[in-house]
This record gives C-alpha cells, structure tokens and sequence, in this order.
C-alpha cells in the first residue's frame, strides 16, 4: 500500500484495522519530501517533531480503544501565512523572518484537534501577493506535474504539496482567487467557503474584507472533510458567521445530485482565455448535463470591472495592513539607523519585496485625500454591483461553471517582470472574492501539451460557485463530477 497517496477515509480505515498507524504515516510523508521536496519547494520549514508527537498520540488513542478525531493522523501542510505556535511564520516576508507566533490560528488549532499531524509551513508570494509565489522572500515553488513551471499562487506551496503527495491536505488563504488558482494550475481540489464561514483568527491579514481560509486535497471528498473541521463561528473572529455547519460528508451522494441542478455558464468567462482550456470547461458542462444538470446561459455584466475594483480594494487594506510592520512588534529589524523614522524605512525598505511595496505605494494613493473617492469610494461601489450580478444570476442558477484560470501552469519568470500581466491570471477568480460568494476548482482534464516542444500536458482547472453559504451544493457537484470521471476527462 502507498502511504502517500490515501484519501482520509482510507486512512481512517486502515489505522482502525491496523493496517499501518499515524507514525509510520507521518513518516512516509516526511520520506516523500525529503526525496522529492529539493525539486518542488512546496515547504518553507518543516516541524517534525511537532508531527510526530501527534501521531504518537493518535497511536496511544488506537491502543487504548480511545474514540479518534475526525482526522486522526492525517498528514497536512499549512500556508506560511497562518499563525503556528512555537513555529515560526513569515508570509514568505523577509521583515517576518525569525518571527514565532504565541498561540494557533483557529483553523490549524481545530485541524490538530480534530488529530490531523502538521508536516510543516507552505511556500507562498510574500504576504499572499501573487499567482504564483515568484513573489516568494526565499525562492519559488516548482510546479510538480513541470518542474520549470509555476504552481500558480499564492497558496502554490500547499497546491503543489498535495499535489506531489507531500500532504494529503493542506491549507491555503484565497483573497483574489490563492486557492483556487494554484487548485487548478497543480490539478487538485482546493476551496474557499463563504465570506464568513471559516475563522480568520491568526491569518496574517492581506485584505481583510476579502481573505479566507480554506482547504486543498486530492478529492471532493477530502476537501469535505476539512472544510467541517474548520466551518463555523468563532468567538475569536468577529467577523466569523454563526450560520449553522451542515454535514457536507453525508451530504455526499452520487452523479444523481445532478438531476436537476441548474448550471450557469457566464458568457464573460469564455472570451480571450487558452482555447484548449475553454475546450476542456465545455467538456466538463456536457458531463454535467449527461447526469441531469440543466445547462442555464447567463450573463455577469460587470465582471470587466472586477480586476480594477479587486486591486483598487485589495491594496488599500493591504496598505494600512501592513503598516504595522515597524521593526518594533515583529521579525526584522535594519541592523543600521540614525533614528526612529530612519529605522521605520530602512526595516521596511529591506524587509518587503518589491510586490509588497507596490501594493503599498497603490493602496496610499487610492486612500489619499482628494483620492479616495475617484479610486476607493468608486470601487466599493462597482464591488456592489458584481456582487448584484451574482445574486440576481442565483435566482435562476444553483451553481455557475466557469475556467478558474485563463491559461495554465506559465513558464516560471515568463510574467514576472510584468505585473500586469500577472494580475490578469485572477480575472476568473477574482469576482467570486468580491461578492463574498463560496467557489471551488477542480481538476478538469489536461492540456494536450506538445511533446516536439517538450510541453507535457497541464492540468485545468474547472471553478464551481454556488450563493453564500451554500457549500454544500458546490461539494455535491464537485463531488459527482469527480465520481462520473469528470476530474481525469471529461
Ligand atoms: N493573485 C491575487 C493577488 O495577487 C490573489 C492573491 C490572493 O488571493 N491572496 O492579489
């Protein structure tokens, strides 16, 4: 049996039957990234001994007969962007090196309860700006399925470590679209819940408005059972719903959770995206339709706006976000300075990445007096308008299906000389964060690749979106397209 390549279930099965325990399941994975991790990159540091000690425990519950956790000895891996106790956390930032958080964000401290065994801290862009962690303080991750290709970002470390089977489950943050996109571009599941449904509690903070947490995994299935761990109110989290947790896991079904259900398909989202891509998302409409969906046309008028709304938004909170970096409360501090200013903008001008400074330099502007309301005050207003498109396609729509990304997996260093260009890989993406609505990827299909030009095939990526609070019904579809084939070939 492969330890590196079960699903959740499988390993509940075969640690209750004593086909193997957490320990040598967490040391299979810690053998995956010692051989394969010096190619990919996915990790930023590892925390072995934390792991260990879990499975240990895990081990201890199965031989006094003792109940287990949900995800009792499941191996997972957790974006650097998250606070970890006694573990360090970057952001992938050079002004947040050396930096150990003093207590757990709420969704790693409700995956170790629930047993799960945390491998280490994903590579992302620094402080989660980016598609495809390029923007990274320390290096990049390589894509697993192409080596000289991105993992998509931000979240690429913990998309390309399931990916390579370095973690059966990962956690990941999305503000524009960081799960998702790395999702598709690595050719595994990854999904962001309602604004609201999962706590942010120990998330560094990019956008606030806009961040989430949310799973990756290999199934709909696994991607189910970490998003129950996590859902749900917070007290830590003001901003956290309290909106019951349904079952997702039991609300599993068959292709038949198809019949019937009425899929949108936004004519934006099909123009000026790879055509093979646009293929491939077709592909997976007709499978759906095969099993009982009904194929709805419909139109989202304003999501050309929604990149310029998405950045105009996203830089102003990353810009007051980020002003608490001083070289006071964390990390880094310039070794050099003739006083408290100078000391402010030497550790800042050394400490950031050239991303992050931009963001800064934006967000100010669109902020400022005489500013605000040509820029900021005009994009929350364009932000309610996608959202209304979104709510009013929900009237006659359950899900809308569309790419997640324009393009697949780039070439690394092809777009980073051009933000522009960079920023346009969130165009799919980016709509669904502004409207606080919940969206998945899933793998869907390959690229042909091209072997005279040694292109292997890349994955794509289908997203699934649903209206707010409804993740069940994207788990039910993602779930059924994944049993009737849909994720291999549609
Ligand atoms: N790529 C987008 C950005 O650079 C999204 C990032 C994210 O979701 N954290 O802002």
């Amino acid at each position: 049996m492969e330890l590196t390549q079960l699903t959740i279930d499988a390993i509940r099965e075969g640690l209750a039957a004593r086909k193997f325990s957490a320990e040598e399941l967490v040391r299979a994975h810690q053998g995956a990234i010692e051989r394969k991790d010096k190619d990919v990159r996915a990790y930023l540091s590892l925390s072995p001994e934390r792991a260990l000690e879990q499975a240990r425990k895990v081990d201890r519950q199965i031989a006094a007969g003792e109940k287990l956790g949900p995800l009792a000895g499941v191996p997972v891996a957790i974006k650097d962007v998250l606070l970890t106790r006694g573990l360090a956390t970057t952001c992938a930032s050079k002004i947040l090196k050396g930096y150990v958080p003093p207590y757990d964000a709420t969704t790693v401290a409700r995956l170790e309860s629930a047993g799960a065994c945390v491998l280490g801290k994903t590579n992302c862009d620094e402080f989660a700006m980016g598609s495809s962690t390029e923007n990274s303080g320390y290096f990049t991750t390589h894509n697993p399925h192409a080596l000289d290709r991105v993992p998509g970002g931000s979240s690429g470390g913990s998309a390309a470590a399931v990916a390579a089977n370095m973690a059966v489950a990962s956690l990941g943050s999305d503000t524009g679209g960081s799960i998702r996109q790395p999702a598709a571009l690595c050719g595994v599941v990854g999904m962001m819940g309602t604004y609201g449904r999962v706590s942010r509690y120990g998330l560094v903070a990019f956008a606030s408005s806009l961040d989430h947490v949310g799973p990756f995994g290999r199934t709909a299935r696994d991607v189910a059972q970490v998003l129950q761990i996590m859902a749900g109110r917070d007290p830590l989290d003001s901003t956290s719903a309290d909106v019951p947790v349904p079952d997702y896991v039991a609300a599993l079904g068959g292709e038949n959770d198809l019949k019937g259900v009425r899929v949108g398909v936004p004519k934006e989202y099909f123009a000026g995206l790879n055509p093979e891509i646009g293929a491939n998302i077709e592909k997976g409409i007709d499978l759906l339709v095969k099993n009982g969906a009904r194929r709805v046309d419909i139109s989202l008028p304003h999501t050309d706006y929604a990149i310029a709304c998405y950045y105009i938004i996203c830089t102003a909170e990353a810009s007051s976000n980020l002003a608490r970096y001083d070289g006071v409360r964390y990390g880094y501090r310039a070794p050099q300075y003739e006083d408290l200013r100078d000391m402010y903008r030497k550790t800042r001008d050394g400490g950031f990445g050239a991303e992050v400074k931009r963001r800064i330099m934006l967000g100010t502007y669109v902020l400022s007096s005489g500013y605000y309301d040509a820029y900021y005050l005009k994009a929350q207003k364009v932000r309610t308008l996608i959202t209304r498109d979104y709510l009013e396609a929900f009237e006659d729509v359950d899900v809308i299906v569309t790419p997640t990304s324009p393009i697949p997996a780039f070439k690394l260093g092809e777009r980073v000389d051009d933000p522009l260009q960079m920023y346009l890989a969130d165009i799919y993406t980016v709509t669904a964060s502004l409207a606080g609505i919940p969206g998945i990827s899933v793998p869907c299909g390959r690229t042909k690749g091209n072997p005279a030009r040694n292109e292997p095939p890349l994955p794509v990526g289908m997203q699934i979106l649903a209206k707010h609070f409804d993740e069940m019904r994207l788990l039910q579809v993602a779930h059924a397209f994944e049993i009737s084939g849909g994720f291999d070939n549609p």
